[in-house]
């Protein structure tokens, strides 16, 4: 192969392992990024949890406290009945139905806030399971980043090195080409394929296939302007 093409092959393949060492590097980083937002969200949540908890409970103690109050009350009124002290008997009476009444009703939300607090406490204990497995998550991702990502810049490191000396083997009009061909965004090369360029299916004369495919001749696609190199 012409030994400037064979550059440019080099320097696209150089190039593509470049990005795929790069894609491997980001998505470490990401993976483990991801993995200790998602702790960090598990960890936010137990803790919403565990206040609700809390609040529950303190509006548990508020209501034990207030059946406590109304319990006392209605067993001093019913003495006082009992005993034939009450000063007004009817109001008395009223009293003993009212704190009965009340008695009943704080009974039902203790009851309610006691049922709470058993699916807050599910809830809790199935935040915690998330909270552990978002930590091995972390501690896995880190390993892999730990053992993984230096490897990973060495060998980006040494294709960065090589590629000032692959550059240098092209004559400059080529080293521009490559430059605008990967400002637009595009691969540098093409394969020939059917006797077509396989990028953008550009069909070539057969004079300039049998070139392609000999790989004496550097050739661009008249077309998209990659460098056509030989089917696979
Ligand atoms: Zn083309």
């Amino acid at each position: 192969m012409n030994e400037e093409l064979l550059a440019i092959v080099r320097i696209w393949e150089n190039a593509n392992a470049v990005s795929d060492l790069e894609a491997r590097c980001r998505a470490l980083v990401e993976s483990e990024r991801k993995a200790r937002k998602d702790l960090k969200l598990a960890i936010a949540e137990l803790d919403e949890q565990r206040a609700r908890r809390k609040q529950i409970r303190q509006r548990e103690a508020r209501l034990l406290s207030k059946l406590d109050t109304h319990q006392r009350q209605l067993r001093n009124t019913r003495k006082l009945i009992d005993l034939g002290q009450a000063s007004d008997y009817q109001l008395a009476t009223r009293q003993v139905e009212s704190c009965k009444a009340t008695i009943g009703d704080l009974e039902t939300q203790i009851l309610c806030s006691m049922e709470e607090l058993d699916q807050v406490d599910l809830q809790i204990e199935k935040q915690r399971e998330r909270v552990e497995a978002c930590k091995r998550a972390v501690a896995s991702s880190r390993e892999a980043t730990r053992q993984e990502l230096p490897g990973l810049e060495e060998r980006l490191s040494e294709f960065r090195e090589v590629l000032p000396r692959l550059e240098s083997e092209l004559r400059l009009f080529h080293l521009e080409h490559i430059k605008r061909l990967r400002q637009s965004g595009q691969s540098i090369v093409s394969r020939l394929r059917d006797g077509c360029c396989s990028s953008c299916h550009f069909m070539l004369a057969p004079q300039m296939v049998n070139e392609v495919q000999s790989g004496a001749r550097v050739h661009t696609c008249r077309h998209c302007g990659r460098y056509l190199v030989p089917a696979d």
